[in-house]
């Protein structure tokens, strides 16, 4: 049983490896997903989306949330 306080970029979630509720480190990466070249600067805000990788500090298992996939 663990009572640490969560930092600000950690969060408890549902570990599917662990199969309990522990803490993951929360992390956001903006992904590209155009290749740059053919986007014109007004457009390059828009292919790029903020993608939520968390990782659990207990087994290292990560995941990310995604809304569409690779
Ligand atoms: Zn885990």
């Amino acid at each position: 049983m663990r009572s640490r306080k969560l930092r600000r970029n950690e969060t408890l979630e549902d570990c599917p490896r662990c199969g309990r509720e522990t803490v993951h480190r929360v992390a956001l990466k903006l992904k590209q997903t155009s290749t740059g070249g053919d986007v014109s600067p007004e457009n390059v805000k828009f292919a790029r989306k903020p993608v939520r990788t968390t990782a659990c500090l207990e087994c290292d298992a990560r995941s990310r949330t995604l809304r569409d996939r690779d």
